[in-house]
């Protein structure tokens, strides 16, 4: 069926997830379910060092325990992005093809020092190294060199509008706003930004529902799908939980849904999510099922959510 609505859950399993992780998942499955559309599940295990197999079982226990389902997906390998590289090659090779990405052999140091001046959640914004600046020769020098590059995409001075279904419009100038940045890393790994929006695109995701720290990236990853000859999905981003003043991070254990499965049920939980992003008046038990038949974003708070726990 052409206009199904098809969202996703696209978790990293680098640690436990957290009640902001939690929050999004559950607008996520709302905003598709409520559209009867359906969901994938993938996994965005890209980083070796980072990912272990123990979040994953969480992650799919978790969903499960809260009553989230998904459509498609997890636990199918082809939903994983580390067995997914063939494809990441295919894209990179595309956008190299178009004359848009060049290698970078700056240390992170340098590429930090040669940042401009932070931007919202944009703290190392690359305005383009000395690598950027090489002459051909230059750079097939170094490459012959054996030196192995990250390579990155050249942010072009082009405006990108979002319009996000929950924050209204957001713009960016890709050159000032957001900068150069990596699509493959040093050791060969492909960057978030890329693997993200290859999988968006082949998987056919429609409609995309994360936490609003993504906002910020969105522009890359429409103009990222543009430049690959696709068509960008829907984006609608969920309001954060902070705590102490940051957002939540999955280091902080009490937080995690390792801590909350032991000490609460998936309604109660559910319920505790919902009256704090303002879908439901009442603090009561509620399951994901009975939050379809009256979500509506407009219900839902556009501030931080600050953590009583
Ligand atoms: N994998 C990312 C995370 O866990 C989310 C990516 C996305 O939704 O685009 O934070």
């Amino acid at each position: 069926m052409k206009d199904t609505v098809v969202g996703r859950f696209a978790p990293s399993p680098s640690g436990y997830m957290h009640m902001g992780n939690l929050l999004a998942m559950l607008l996520a499955w709302l905003d598709a379910r409520a559209q009867n559309g359906r969901m994938i599940f993938r996994l965005e295990d890209l980083d070796p060092t980072r990912s272990k197999q123990e979040y994953i079982d969480a992650l799919a226990a978790d969903l499960r325990w809260l009553g989230l389902d998904w459509d498609e997906g997890y636990p199918d390998p082809a939903y994983a992005q580390s067995n997914r590289t063939a494809l990441y090659e295919d894209a990179f090779r595309s956008l190299q093809e178009k004359g848009l990405v060049y290698p970078c052999w700056c240390t992170r140091a340098e590429r930090l020092a040669a940042a401009s001046a932070p931007h919202q959640g944009e703290a190392d914004a690359d305005t383009g190294c000395p690598c950027a600046r090489l002459t051909a020769s230059e750079r097939a020098m170094r490459l012959a060199s054996g030196q192995r590059p990250a390579w990155k995409l050249r942010s072009p001075s082009e405006t990108v509008t979002v319009k996000d279904g929950h924050y209204g419009v957001f713009t960016q100038n890709l050159a000032r706003d957001a900068g150069d940045f990596i699509l493959r890393r040093r050791d060969g790994v492909f960057a978030y930004q890329l693997a993200v929006t290859v999988d968006d695109m082949l998987m056919g995701v429609t409609r995309v529902v994360r936490g609003r720290d993504l906002l910020s990236s969105t522009p890359r990853q429409i103009f990222l799908i543009r430049a690959m000859g696709g068509t960008p999905p829907s984006y609608c981003h969920a309001p954060l939980i902070v705590s102490g003043g940051g957002k939540l991070s999955k280091r902080l254990g009490s937080l995690s849904t390792q801590y909350l499965r032991r000490e609460t049920t998936p309604e109660a939980l559910t319920g505790r999510l919902a009256f704090a992003c303002g879908l439901i008046d009442r603090e009561e038990p509620v399951s994901p099922e009975e939050l379809v038949p009256h979500f509506s974003w407009d219900r839902v708070t556009r501030e931080d959510i600050i953590s009583k726990l």
